[in-house]
């Protein structure tokens, strides 16, 4: 069994060496919790202690965790379904895998309809893998604008995953490249507040905290 007290001491270290190293301030990454496969009893250890935001890539695997931690903050990491997008309301505080025109129109239809907004995060395919979710990085900045324009939703920056590499400093030039695409899009839309970088996981995210991360993602560092 992972001693989990000694592993979130352990990834604090490290983003806070990483932040240091590029001159950035610890308090300026925020720690998601990716509880994928872990079951609540655990989750609870995390959040007692000091974790309190997690993420979850499905919808379904959230409903029963989501109550099981008071307190915590969710974040939805997955794929989401439109047929999916009011449940997904209800249990997170952030979508970060917002990556069609058609599925942020339907979160903030359903989110315009109890008079709330959303945070939401424009996921970008920026390694160009076929099997990985989220839009092309040539298509973000038409996305962006369409989506900082719908009532129900507040766009908050962008969300990715770098390729699997065997050298975590491989992933520099795709961390890089989402860092450009998001200070794009905040100066194309100063009135949005577009400042999140959600990147970074296990394998990669000191990287990803020298290159701007404001979020990173981790699962098996903390959990296994
Ligand atoms: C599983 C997952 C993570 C965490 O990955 P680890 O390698 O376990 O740290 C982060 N982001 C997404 C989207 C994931 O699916």
């Amino acid at each position: 069994m992972a001693d989990i007290a000694a592993n979130v001491a352990r990834v604090q270290a490290r983003i806070a060496d990483a932040a240091a190293r590029a001159g950035r301030r610890p308090g300026d990454v925020r720690l998601i919790a990716v509880t994928k496969t872990v079951d609540p009893g655990r989750i609870r250890e995390a959040a007692s202690c000091g974790l309190r935001e997690f993420g979850e890539n499905r919808v379904q695997e959230a409903r029963d965790k989501v109550p099981a931690v008071p307190g915590a903050t969710w974040h939805l990491i997955g794929h989401l379904q439109r047929n999916k997008a009011k449940e997904a309301l209800r249990l997170f505080a952030m979508i970060q895998s917002v990556d069609s025109r058609a599925l942020a129109e339907e979160v903030s239809r359903r989110a315009a309809a109890t008079q709330a907004r959303i945070d939401v995060l424009i996921e970008v395919n920026i390694s160009g893998e076929t099997a990985k979710h989220g839009v092309a990085p040539e298509d973000a900045e038409a996305l962006a604008r369409d989506v900082a324009e719908l009532g129900g939703v507040r766009l908050c920056g962008l969300m990715a995953m770098a390729p699997l590499v065997e050298d975590a400093e491989d992933t520099r030039p795709y961390f890089r490249r989402l860092r450009e695409l998001r200070d794009r899009i905040r100066d194309a839309h100063p009135e949005a507040g577009v400042r999140e970088l959600s990147m970074g996981m296990s394998n990669d995210f000191e990287v990803a905290v020298e290159e701007g991360a404001t979020m990173v993602r981790v699962g098996r560092a903390l959990f296994a």
